[in-house]
């Protein structure tokens, strides 16, 4: 068996694990590089397999550095069967053909067109859910298990060769609103875990809560706007959970929410068919017809006549919109407008990779290029990361002591949090190495 690390190793994105077992070929993830220019460039690059003897995909969930480079691999001549869960098909639909409009946006630099996903989308053949066994030939098996990070993300188990390896996807964080704390995995032979805070201990999320809501209220006091960059999928949806619930119990004010994305809006209108699946709290809350993504103080700005409309010099508004890490839409204008501003706030509530706009801001600059003119940042930063959709050091080092495997490999950290997580699971007497990008193994 021979696992090669296609993408994630080293970096945060680009999750794609190969591995060749038997005459079967099969790939965890087929995730896009995000960040750094040098970074993307990796997008154009060749796949380290040919894409045409790929028998299977198995997709751990929907964010686009898990999936985005799916359409790319059906474009080079794949013509396997892309597993996934029920929600991460839906979910996979809007983020691909997203994914598609800013490529042909891009013109000469475009991966790949709408119709390329399209074609890509015929390939997801096999939805399963929690627990339920995907039959891969050979003797090879493969189910998902509830990984708490977003709407219909699974951690893979994989049987293939008589080993049992997990590959955790994207792990996420305890106690939150509309995703399961994640599932313990099984004892494994191999372990691929993610290590974005693997160097960080997360605040408990009443703490996070509480920092929002002072943010807001700070900021309304000052006639400002609070501008929340947000990334479409749950966060969005956890956040507009989280006002809903700070209005109706009068911890803020009557105010105005914009939904500033049509991405969110749509990822929104997925969420609501899955309600049955949030934890409980939030599940008796729709239940009573109490719906946080449909009340009087939420205005959803599909349009972008709509968007221009948002008043901006008054103050008072709560301003949700993508993407997370600001590298486009819409709240780059929002931004334009509201950084200049001593009074208005931006709330990061979500990871901010190197190289991106929003880890700019949040590492303090004075000014910032946005679409070609010079902005200077005289608005109010905040960081509320205990809202994460990650796992934090303590979580990721329980989780992977419950696998208990004998080799370790972590991947989707920057160094530092590699280097971190890596003292912290060797402490445990666990076998851990940092595979290199393109870094092949025999197991
Ligand atoms: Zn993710």
């Amino acid at each position: 068996m021979r696992l090669t690390f296609a993408g994630a190793a080293g970096t945060v994105t680009g999750s794609c694990f190969h591995l060749e077992v038997g005459g079967r070929q099969l790939l965890v993830d087929c995730g896009m590089f995000q960040g750094f220019p040098d970074l993307e460039e990796r997008n154009f690059e060749p796949f380290p397999f040919n894409p045409r003897e790929v028998d299977w995909v198995l997709l751990t969930h929907g964010h686009l550095d898990h999936l985005g480079l799916i359409p790319r691999l059906v474009r080079e001549g794949f013509r396997g069967r892309v597993v996934c869960t029920v929600p991460t098909r839906d979910i996979a639909h809007i983020m691909l053909m997203d994914a598609a409009r800013i490529q042909e946006e891009e013109g000469e630099d475009a991966l790949y067109t709408g119709e390329d996903t399209l074609t890509a989308l015929d390939r997801f053949q096999v939805q399963v859910e929690y627990g339920e066994k995907a039959p891969l030939g050979d003797g090879i098996w493969a189910r998902f298990h509830d990984a708490g990070h977003i709407l219909g993300a699974g951690f893979v188990e994989l049987n293939a060769d008589g080993k049992t390896l997990v590959f955790s996807g994207d792990l996420g964080n305890r106690g939150k609103p509309l995703v399961e704390d994640p599932s313990y995995p099984p004892k494994a032979h191999v372990l691929v875990l993610e290590s974005t805070y693997g160097d960080r201990v997360h605040r408990p999320i009443e703490e996070s809560v509480e920092l929002l809501r002072q943010a807001i209220l700070d900021t309304f006091a000052a006639r400002g706007n609070v501008i929340i960059p947000s990334f479409a999928l749950e966060r969005t949806q956890e956040v507009l959970f989280i006002l809903f619930k700070l209005w109706r119990e009068r911890k803020i004010p009557k105010c105005r929410i914009y939904l500033d994305s049509p991405l969110a809006t749509h990822a929104t209108r997925i969420f609501e068919r899955y309600t049955d699946r949030f934890p409980e709290p939030a599940r008796r809350m729709f239940r009573k017809k109490r719906d946080p993504f449909d009340f009087e103080l939420l205005q959803y700005t599909l349009t972008k006549r709509a968007s221009k409309r948002i008043p901006s010099d008054e103050g008072g508004a709560i301003i949700i919109a993508g993407s997370g890490m600001c590298t486009g839409g819409r709240v780059l204008h929002h931004l334009r407008k509201n950084l200049p501003r001593p009074e208005s706030s931006v709330v990061f509530v979500g990871f901010q990779a190197v190289g991106t706009l929003g880890r700019e801001i949040l590492d303090g600059a004075s000014k910032v290029q946005i679409m070609g003119s010079i902005v200077p940042v005289r608005a109010r930063i905040w960081r509320i990361e205990g809202l994460s959709a990650h796992a934090d050091q303590p979580i990721l080092v329980d989780w992977a002591l419950h696998a208990d495997p004998e080799q370790v490999f972590l991947v989707h950290g920057e160094e530092s949090a590699l280097t971190a997580l890596s003292q912290r699971l060797a402490g445990h007497g666990l076998a851990v190495h940092v595979p290199a990008w393109h870094e092949t193994v025999e197991l």
